[in-house]
């Protein structure tokens, strides 16, 4: 079934309103007629089943018939990535693919190691990079578009630590703590809190200088280790992401 994204400002009561991109979309590129049913998602965790009236003058309105939580999110669980700038379009890849993993945010950081700069203007980037974000929700039927937070510095992002429940940094050089061992520690004789808020630094290609990694051990982060062998930047995130779903699955 077509599913489209809304604000949730366009749905009045019983029936919601669709325009622009998405109403030439369905009127002149799919060509749906009034009384075909489409699924609608406000961004904000509820689909609608929604059947559609005659077009209008730019805008199809559409009844509701049925509202539920988006399969797509669990209530449990809000993930913010903390991905290290990497080289050429690899943010684009890791960007979907996180989005389909269940991320919640990606915040794209400069570190000292980061050999890639943004070079054209930053607005764009970001706003090109959410739109990956966007179609990569519509396509794994998210119940919400995860956002593109600003290019930011480590500096920064440590001084928020303490709004995480747990903030993880995977470091290619941690030897005593693996993210499964942190992640069975946590489950351990405690009812958790919930929604637990997860924040998770990966570094970029030339991974984490030891200045760094002793800032992040200072904030309180959780230094981890993904095994042994030495992941690329666009492979960490997502290892760590589909632990965290086998984690909460568990
Ligand atoms: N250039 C570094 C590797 C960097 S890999 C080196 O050769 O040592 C890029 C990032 O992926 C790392 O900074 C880390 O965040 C993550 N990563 C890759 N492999 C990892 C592992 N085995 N354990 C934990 N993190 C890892």
């Amino acid at each position: 079934m077509h599913r489209f994204f809304v604000n949730p400002n366009q749905i009045n009561d019983r029936v919601i309103n669709i325009d622009g991109e998405d109403f030439k979309h369905i009127t002149k590129v799919l060509r749906l007629k009034k009384g075909e049913i489409i699924e609608v998602c406000d961004g904000m965790g509820l689909d609608f089943r929604v059947v559609l009236e005659a077009p209008g003058d730019g805008t199809i309105a559409g009844r509701i018939t049925e509202t539920s939580l988006s399969k797509g999110e669990t209530t449990d669980m809000c993930i913010t990535l903390f991905q290290g700038l990497p080289k050429g379009s690899k943010m684009e890849v890791i960007i979907q693919k996180s989005v389909e993993l269940g991320v919640n945010r990606i915040v794209p950081f400069q570190s000292k190691r980061s050999v890639s700069q943004i070079k054209e203007k930053k607005d764009k980037k970001i706003e090109r990079w959410q739109r990956i974000a966007y179609e990569a929700a519509k396509q794994s039927k998210r119940g919400i578009i995860p956002v593109i937070g600003e290019l930011s510095e480590l500096k920064d992002i440590l001084q928020d630590a303490k709004h995480f429940d747990l903030l993880l940094l995977a470091y290619e050089d941690e030897k005593k703590q693996s993210l499964k061992e942190v992640l069975t520690g946590l489950c351990q004789g405690q009812e958790i809190r919930k929604p637990l808020d997860i924040g998770v630094i990966i570094g970029p290609e030339g991974g984490f200088d030891p200045t760094e990694v002793s800032m992040c051990q200072l904030a309180g982060v959780k230094s981890v280790s993904l095994g042994n062998r030495i992941l690329r930047t666009e492979t960490a995130g997502m290892v760590v992401l589909s632990q965290l779903n086998f984690w909460r699955e568990g």
